[in-house]
């Protein structure tokens, strides 16, 4: 099912929208917000302003280079504008792991890379003064829903420790993480130190506005509709308003790549799954004073995996929903229900915000960085991790657009590889759902 390519689609009704439109806009971040009405001739074109767009042509302006970022949709429309704000330094698939089929080598060099995410973070909130994003270096706290997924946790964090010499994962008795999360739902759980909280579309915002003001183009409500190649080998991006012609092309629209059918071979190589979120009223001050004490962000190990944290003092809580259809309640209903699960003291606490993303899979489990041909980058399918690793790898996406060769380790990708039985991938996630829910629901 892909969207009418030319009309501009409403923003997620978002808790993020709500706190944002709270603030004054005198001081709100702005980007021009206008649509592309002539032709362009740029050395790099950016089509996606998300994380990755954003960071890419960042990484383009501080070396000089000339580009112009196209989107569809207004900033911050995409799953940049979304997500739970949660900054974290690792990958869906975790380090002992790829040092068993890649070796140690290439699990210390992923390890940098996940860590460099949340560098890349920081820094960016540095660079823009982005205070209104209230980036916080609090902390990830995993909690185990069985000795068995704590064991497996610990595990990992005691490979971490010893082959890694990363100190930054610590053990957490099933008492402490009580106390801290308010949740009796858990057996224990890994800290991991080197991870925050965000709010996501001021960050995606103020990245935009940020490179307005150093003079980088940014052409909202612009989809790319056509992309070909000139006699003199340029990229030609197509859009209603002009044509935009450039030496390089960046394409940076992840799971909502199949906004149009000139982006659309790039949705081919990921397996996209819905996300939904809902943040409750404020908490009374009882629950407020109960309930993540530490103000971190939280996780849990079931295969559908639930995440959770406080902000705006109210309780966000979130978790793959593979059945719902956008806009539909039976998600957001199986949600809610999960949330009372492990924190009954919320049985009588509306649900005042509800809303969905797409997040972009992979068979490996890993985001793909490289060049679908000589002139075009893709970087693509952070597996719901991406406020990190999509602002960092951006930036090298830029770098390999420019001919250089920044460390991807296992990121790196050579050519577009299409997902196999690619029709197929709608009916097949909820399969696969279906089977992880009933493996968490009975404990295996
Ligand atoms: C509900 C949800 C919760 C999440 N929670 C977290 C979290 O807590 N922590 C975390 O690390 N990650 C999380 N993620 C993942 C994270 O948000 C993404 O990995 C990250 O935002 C990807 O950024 P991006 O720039 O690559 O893509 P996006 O932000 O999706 O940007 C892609 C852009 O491309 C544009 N586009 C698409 N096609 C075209 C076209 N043809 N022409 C022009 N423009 C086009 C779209 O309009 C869009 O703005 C979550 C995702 C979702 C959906």
């Amino acid at each position: 099912m892909r969207a009418p390519t030319t009309q501009p689609r409403p923003h997620a009704d978002s808790l993020w929208r709500a706190m944002a439109a709270r603030v004054p806009t005198m001081d709100a971040p702005v980007s021009s917000g206008a649509p592309l009405a002539r032709d362009l001739d740029v050395e790099v074109a950016i089509v996606g302003a998300g994380y990755s767009g954003l960071t890419a042509a960042y990484a383009l302006q501080k070396r000089g280079v000339e580009c112009a970022l196209l989107d569809a949709n207004p900033v911050g429309w995409g799953a940049s504008g979304r997500n739970g704000g949660v900054v974290s330094s690792k990958f869906r698939l975790s380090f002992p792991s790829i040092a068993n089929s890649h070796g140690v080598d290439t699990a210390i060099r992923m390890h940098r890379l996940a860590h460099d995410g949340v560098r890349a973070v920081e820094s960016l909130i540095d660079e823009f003064k982005l205070t209104r994003a209230q980036f916080e270096h609090t902390g990830s706290l995993r909690c185990a829903h069985t000795e068995r997924a704590l064991a497996s946790i610990r595990a990992e964090a005691d490979w971490v420790r010893a082959t890694l010499k990363d100190t930054s994962m610590t053990f957490q008795s099933r008492a402490e993480i009580e106390h801290e999360t308010g949740s009796k739902g858990f057996v224990g759980g890994v800290l991991s130190a080197d991870a925050g909280t965000i709010l996501p579309l001021e960050y995606v915002r103020g990245l935009a506005a940020g490179l307005t003001a150093r003079g980088v183009p940014i052409y909202e409500s612009t989809p790319v509709i056509g992309m070909s190649r000139a006699e003199d080998g340029r990229v030609v991006l197509k859009a209603p308003g002009g044509t935009v012609r450039a030496k390089r092309v960046i394409v940076a629209t992840n799971a909502y790549s199949n906004l149009t059918d000139a982006t659309a071979p790039y949705h081919r190589e990921l397996v996209p799954f819905r996300s939904a979120m809902i943040a409750t009223a404020k908490l009374l001050p009882e629950l407020d004073a109960q309930l993540m004490v530490n103000r971190r962000s939280y996780t849990e190990t079931r295969r559908m995996m639930k995440w959770f944290r406080k902000v705006d003092g109210r309780m966000l809580f979130g978790g793959r929903d593979a059945f719902g259809k956008e806009g539909e309640p039976t998600g957001f209903d199986a949600l809610q229900r999960a949330m009372v699960a492990l924190f009954p003291q919320l049985k009588d606490t509306p649900v005042e915000y509800r809303w969905s993303g797409y997040v972009g899979m992979t068979f490996n489990a890993l985001p793909h960085v490289g060049k679908s041909d000589d002139a075009t980058v893709f970087c693509l399918g952070y597996n719901g991790a991406g406020v990190a690793m999509a602002s960092l790898i951006g930036q090298h996406a830029a770098a390999l657009a420019l001919g250089e060769s920044p460390e991807l380790a296992m990121l790196a990708q050579d050519g577009l590889r299409p997902v196999p039985f690619h029709a197929l991938r709608a009916p097949g996630v909820r399969l696969v759902a279906a089977w992880y829910q009933f493996l968490d629901a009975v404990g295996a």
